[in-house]
């Protein structure tokens, strides 16, 4: 992976390629090794039709890539968005190897998705898109193969209609062993339990790591949210359970503040009511987006979108820490910000690896038939969490580096070591 040319602006794979350089450059990664790595392995691009619902015949383009699928199976997210591009997914799908690698589950990385505005279809248009897409993709996603799960504006009922879709092109005595062709599945239909919390109570977990480690008490924290959708109300949920107060968040509608603290458990109600969007909330004072992170408080989780802590805004928080709930959220320039003011950084690929760990949990439950219990789900989450922390703090302590590079370094450490125990076919 070379860096961006100095004349373009740089996009989110750009932004994987600097940090990847960077973790490469300092653990002196095998030359051969950072080859394969610096590439994605496949790119698939599917251009398909669907009938909307007043008849009309519209063509959609969805996309999966596949990264890497050393450590095992491809796995990651599918989105829904306007902003989808191959960029974006092929940046997306990296990460997934990298988290996949750093907490040692036994998953490669993948993403995927379409590039189209959920909130302008119906329920009806939503599902033929969705079972369309499906169909298109045919054997290029499969449960040994490569699984998805949910991301920005998919969730467990996309995942229902996806396993819906796939077993039914499946010959019918296998329909019943491809329902983990999919996580984050509702748990009627093969889900696990806590998978929906899953990525936000990962977020919270390695915020008590980090409590612990500063001495801070997360009882009256303080922190903002941007983007209250599954990762950003899931944590704020489980941070007031902590006696942490919410002091502003944001979504795609608009953010709000109120300096007494803002009940999340309510703001999720009101969202519920008004499509899943916050903006007219009547116990917060709307605020601007610039506003938004100048709001004083010991924690910001970003929870929405890449590119979000730049050279622009960064200068604006007053933090103590940031908590990458969402993918990519600070850029190469964001970063360098937090680390001259002393921000910590919690890195997305360690903060909300929850999601992809408990979708590892519901594969292995559908694959051996057991369905766990809560409380199984979550002790198991909090130890392999706990663990990666651990070892990122220790890397980063090694190399005297910051938070990101050291998570890189020991994702990447690990798939050095099996790319030289098996060497390359033929
Ligand atoms: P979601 O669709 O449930 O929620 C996304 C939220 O972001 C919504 O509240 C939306 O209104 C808001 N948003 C969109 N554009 C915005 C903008 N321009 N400014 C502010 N807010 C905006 O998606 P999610 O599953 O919660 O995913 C959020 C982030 O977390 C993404 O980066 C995703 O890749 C990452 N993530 C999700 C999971 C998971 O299990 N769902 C796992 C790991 C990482």
């Amino acid at each position: 992976m070379s860096d961006v040319p100095e004349n373009k602006k740089p996009s989110v794979y750009d932004n994987v390629t600097k940090q990847f350089n960077k973790a490469a450059d300092l653990m002196k990664l095998d030359p051969d090794v950072r080859q394969i790595l610096a590439r994605t392995q496949n790119e698939i691009i599917v251009n398909f039709p669907v009938k909307m619902d007043d008849g009309r015949i519209e063509m959609f383009t969805g996309y999966r890539v596949q990264h890497n699928n050393a450590l095992g199976p491809y796995k990651g997210g599918l989105r829904f968005h306007p902003a989808v591009d191959i960029d974006e997914v092929r940046a997306l799908a990296t990460w997934m190897t990298w988290k996949g690698a750093l907490t040692n589950i036994p998953f490669g990385g993948a993403k995927g998705g379409i590039q189209f505005d959920p909130s302008e279809c119906t329920c009806g248009e939503m599902e033929r898109i969705t079972r369309r897409f499906t169909f298109a993709l045919g054997c290029n996603i499969g449960p040994e193969y490569d699984i998805p799960a949910p991301d920005v504006n998919t969730n467990a009922q996309i995942m229902a209609w996806i396993v819906d879709t796939f077993v039914s092109t499946q010959p019918p005595h296998e329909r019943q062993a491809n329902i983990h062709v999919v996580t984050g599945k509702p748990v009627e239909s093969g889900g696990s339990l806590g998978r929906d919390k899953a990525t936000g109570q990962g977020v919270v977990f390695t915020l008590e790591e980090w409590a612990k480690d500063k001495g801070f008490d997360l009882n009256g924290a303080t922190y903002i949210v941007q983007g209250f959708g599954n990762v950003g109300s899931w944590a704020s949920l489980l941070l007031k359970q902590h006696g942490s107060k919410l002091m502003a968040a944001e979504d795609a509608s608009g953010a709000v503040a109120n300096s007494d603290s803002i009940d999340p458990e309510d703001l999720l109600a009101y969202a519920k009511e008004n499509k899943n969007l916050i903006a007219g909330y009547p116990r917060a004072k709307p605020i601007d987006h610039e506003a938004l992170f100048e709001t004083r408080a010991d924690i910001f989780i970003p929870a929405a979108l890449e590119n979000q802590i730049t050279a622009e805004t960064a200068p604006l928080l007053s933090v103590k820490v940031v908590a990458e709930g969402a993918n990519g959220p600070t850029d190469p320039d964001g970063d360098e910000i937090l680390q001259e003011r002393g921000i910590d950084l919690i890195p997305d690929i360690l903060c909300n690896s929850g999601g992809v760990i408990v979708s590892y949990f519901e594969w292995l439950q559908n694959k051996r038939s057991e369905f766990w219990d809560l409380e199984e789900v979550d002790s198991k989450l909090h130890k392999r969490i706990v663990n990666a922390y651990g070892r990122v703090r220790d890397t980063a302590k090694k190399y005297d580096t910051d938070w990101r590079t050291a998570a890189y370094i020991v994702a990447l450490s690990r798939l050095e070591t099996v790319y030289k125990e098996r060497g390359i076919f033929p």
